[in-house]
């Protein structure tokens, strides 16, 4: 198995554990299945990006963070640099960080890739959200509000990511984008009030 699914198993037990959630309850939150997350847990699958992305989506916590080296304690095999790479079990869509999630600054980016005539349907994320999404490569459509919006090369828009969006690629060549993620700081919130 991969570093980086040891990562993602690690990082999901622990959450589960941090928050006391069961696998049913974490399975109401994300929409993955019971039978799925425990595969994930115990090393016995991979996710896809998709299924990955219901799963920070449903914790409320940034993509990266399942990426990384587990944040306390140890995994076998730790120092392997298979950890900052992540595909699509079906390979047809590519997602790097470019830089992990950062806690003070709440942003993580990434570079994205989908294979030609690839959609990419995301979860809608917490409220107070925002993706920036700017096109590298290739050409890249963008769902918000209902309507796909043409991107070119060079081109960008940013939008509530907590409502349903996507991307797809029209074109026959691969797409490439730059997605950086903005998220909220509920601690600061909270201090306002
Ligand atoms: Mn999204």
């Amino acid at each position: 198995m991969k570093q980086i699914s040891k990562n993602i198993a690690f990082n999901l037990r622990l959450l589960r554990k941090e928050r006391a959630w069961s696998l049913d309850k974490a399975a109401h939150e994300t929409g993955v299945s019971k039978a799925m997350l425990g595969q994930i847990e115990r090393e016995e699958s991979s996710p896809t990006v998709a299924t990955l992305w219901k799963i920070a989506t449903g914790f409320k916590v940034p993509f990266s963070s399942f990426l990384e080296k587990p944040r306390i304690g140890k995994t076998p095999d730790s120092e392997n640099k298979d950890t900052q790479l992540f595909h699509s079990a079906d390979g047809k869509m590519r997602v790097d960080p470019i830089f992990p999630f950062d806690q003070k600054l709440r942003f993580e980016m990434f570079v994205i890739q989908l294979l030609p005539h690839y959609e990419h349907l995301s979860p809608p994320h917490e409220k107070g959200v925002v993706e920036h999404v700017v096109v590298v490569a290739g050409e890249i459509e963008v769902l918000m509000d209902g309507i796909w919006k043409s991107l070119k090369c060079g081109e960008g828009l940013h939008f509530d990511a907590h409502k349903p969006h996507g991307y797809r690629n029209p074109a026959s060549e691969i797409g490439t984008f730059h997605d950086i993620i903005h998220y909220p700081d509920r601690q600061q919130k909270i201090l306002k009030k």
